[in-house]
């Protein structure tokens, strides 16, 4: 009897090979998808080896792998599934993050790994080859699926299962009865020789990924051998204790770089930086070279954490972007991205994840007022700091009282000081504050409110209604002229907000009906949460003497002790009260959302107004002045102003 190719195989017995091996001999990558087109291989990517082995090992049941995004992980796995697609068939799923991933997955990536395959490609039956399900005539069959869908699928039973961003909502929480997470790994305990595959990027502390990783029996990480005295590590960008692959507890390397803090354009100077960036030996110190790095990384083997006695049945893996080969792995582009994500929270949280494939502690709120008092700096109340450039005020009101707190900023290093707060009874007294008060530094020179806030939000509970509001507004018309663009009417946003904080639309009536002539009013919303998370994080960085501390002074009245620990963050992180009276926590908050850029370039338009006033001066050699208003200083930057109109250029849409 004679069988033509196909028949062949359909029924050719399975044969092992390496899913490395299978790989490199049957899959091609198209130039749509990856950044290395052609015949697939493992060279850009040699700590991924490892992962394949423990999918090819038979104790194995489960892999999960914590790692970064973009590190060509999918593909990976990819071609793992081609593999048993091939070699090994069975019942299998792939679940990604959303339906709109799953599909372009499925279309991108799934369809050419069949059909660019030979050996794959001679399986596939045309009417069962669609978007919703695979089934080959080897009786494989794949369905694709994404968190919010696993539910939906029938529920029969799978062998192959492999699941990518199991932190997402649709997956539920781990050790939840019936959580899809736990639903859908019941369905593969019918097979003995069952195999899952996971693949996430973390996010923060305790989450699905972080709960699998310590379910392992055994954690793998890349170690690299040093150009210089070729002892083995893991690579790392902040130090951190780690056993060596003789089992003794040693410290890793990390990333460095020089700082320059003559540079006075903080673009420019973050850019200076990053490209003195270098990844220091663990052992000998020796600074290596991105080149080095890669070199060392191809030159790579996997090790365990821990030992484990026997054979293990799961098995992590841990690969931050500081080991790819591609250019988002260059040491000048992982600093880069740290310096402009470090002065905030979120966006430091997405490096972290991101980059670092860590997971995020969220930030703890300081409920112990002795922690709190590490942030103070041994300045005097109401005293400037030399290198502060500007002042601002910002105002909580209540219903016959306002509570009030002033900051000294550093424009370049977004540091503050605050120089004192307390409570003032009447509007003549928030006229003094905004506009009349000056502060000293100790060479007496004197500063002006630059920016204020004053918070007319709130609820009735706390003592503030409509009327109040009114006052507010009108008192507000009433000083246009100086408060334009300087004095900002504000309030907390109850819906989420995807920036810090956002200009409202022109209001052309107060609450009773009145008529605001002259251009009406715009009330800035804030987002509330956001703007706390950036107080805590610098009230941090103060006890840390970091950059981007909030520093407090030494006379501080007790009163801004209860109002800072007035409130803590509930399990699902959100800002609850817990002590009575919190205004001084609103007065920082909003001390957070005049600075930022989102608010007619924030902060940062003094150093613009630093970078004109030092060319004058080199022009002129007149003297310098010191900004009090930046209002009308007639500057034009693309980045700072929209042509001169409210939109503004930050607000993502
Ligand atoms: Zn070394």
């Amino acid at each position: 009897m004679i069988f033509s190719d196909r028949e062949k195989a359909i029924w050719r017995p399975p044969v092992f090979i390496p899913t490395k091996e299978w790989g490199e001999k049957n899959r091609e990558l198209s130039a749509l998808t990856s950044a290395s087109a052609g015949r697939w291989s493992m060279d850009m990517i040699p700590f991924f080896i490892a992962v394949l082995d423990a999918l090819d090992d038979e104790d194995v049941e489960i892999v999960v792998l914590q790692k970064s995004t973009q590190i060509a992980g999918t593909e990976t796995f990819l071609t793992w599934m081609g593999k048993v697609a091939d070699q090994d068939p069975g019942p299998a799923m792939m679940c990604f993050s959303d339906e709109d991933t799953t599909n372009e997955v499925v279309d991108r990536r799934l369809d050419p790994l069949f059909k660019n395959s030979i050996t794959l490609a001679k399986l596939i039956d045309k009417a069962k080859f669609t978007k919703k399900s695979i089934t080959l005539l080897n009786n494989f069959s794949l369905t694709p699926a994404w968190a919010s869908s696993i539910s939906k699928t029938a529920s029969r039973p799978i062998r192959y299962l492999y699941l990518s961003e199991i932190t997402k909502p649709g997956y539920g929480k781990v050790g939840d009865e019936g959580s899809v997470l736990t639903r859908i790994f019941q369905r593969t305990e019918t097979f003995p020789n069952k195999k899952i595959a996971i693949e996430t990027t973390p996010t923060i502390e305790g989450d699905n990924i972080d709960k699998q990783m310590g379910l392992c029996d055994v954690i793998f990480d890349h170690h690299v051998p040093c150009p210089k005295c070729g002892v083995h590590q893991i690579l790392r960008f902040r130090p951190v204790k780690y056993r060596n692959s003789a089992g003794v507890e040693v410290m890793s390397g990390c990333v460095v770089w020089e700082s320059k803090p003559e540079i006075l354009d903080e673009k420019q100077r973050m850019r200076a930086e990053a490209e003195t960036a270098r990844y220091k030996c663990g052992d000998c110190g020796e600074l290596w070279t991105t080149g080095q790095k890669n070199a060392a990384v191809s030159r790579g083997k996997s090790f365990p954490r821990t030992s484990f006695p026997g054979k293990p049945k799961r098995v992590g893996f841990h690969i931050s972007r500081l080991y790819s080969l591609f250019p988002g792995g260059r040491l000048d582009a992982l600093v880069l991205s740290f310096l402009q994500a470090k002065n905030d929270p979120e966006e430091l949280q997405s490096f972290v994840n991101n980059s670092l494939a860590e997971h995020w502690k969220p930030y703890k709120i300081t409920s112990d007022i002795e922690e709190l008092k590490k942030a103070k700096c041994g300045i005097q109340a109401g005293i400037v700091p030399d290198i502060a450039d500007a002042i601002i005020v910002t105002v909580d009101m209540q219903q016959t009282y306002f509570w009030y707190l002033v900051r000294a900023w550093s424009s370049r290093l977004k540091d503050s000081w605050l120089i004192e707060c307390g409570q003032v009874a009447d509007w003549e007294d928030i006229d003094e504050l905004f506009f009349e008060k000056t502060w000293k530094k100790a060479d007496g020179k004197e500063f002006g409110c630059w920016r204020g806030a004053l918070d007319i939000g709130g609820t009735k509970e706390e003592g503030k209604d409509v009327s109040r509001t009114e006052e507010a507004e009108s008192w507000w018309i009433q000083n246009r002229r100086r408060a334009k663009r300087k004095i900002f009417l504000c309030k907390g946003s109850s819906r989420s907000m995807p920036t810090k904080i956002s200009i409202g639309k022109i209001l052309e009536t107060t609450p009773s009906g009145k008529k605001i002539a002259h251009g009406g009013l715009q009330i800035i919303e804030l987002n509330t949460p956001v703007l706390k998370d950036l107080f805590f994080h610098a009230i941090d960085r103060a006890a840390e003497n970091a950059s981007g501390a909030a520093y407090l002074n030494d006379q501080i009245p007790d009163s801004y002790f209860r109002h800072i620990t007035a409130e803590a963050k509930d399990n699902d992180g959100n800002y609850v009260k817990i002590g009575k009276d919190n205004h001084l926590l609103d007065c920082e908050m909003q001390q957070f959302g005049m600075i930022s850029r989102e608010l007619f370039g924030g902060i940062d338009r003094l150093l613009l107004h630093h970078q004109v006033s030092e060319q004058r001066q080199n022009q002129s050699s007149s003297g310098g002045e010191m900004p009090n208003q930046q209002e009308d200083s007639g500057q034009k930057n693309p980045y700072l102003d929209s042509g001169g109109s409210d939109e503004n250029p930050y607000i993502q849409r």
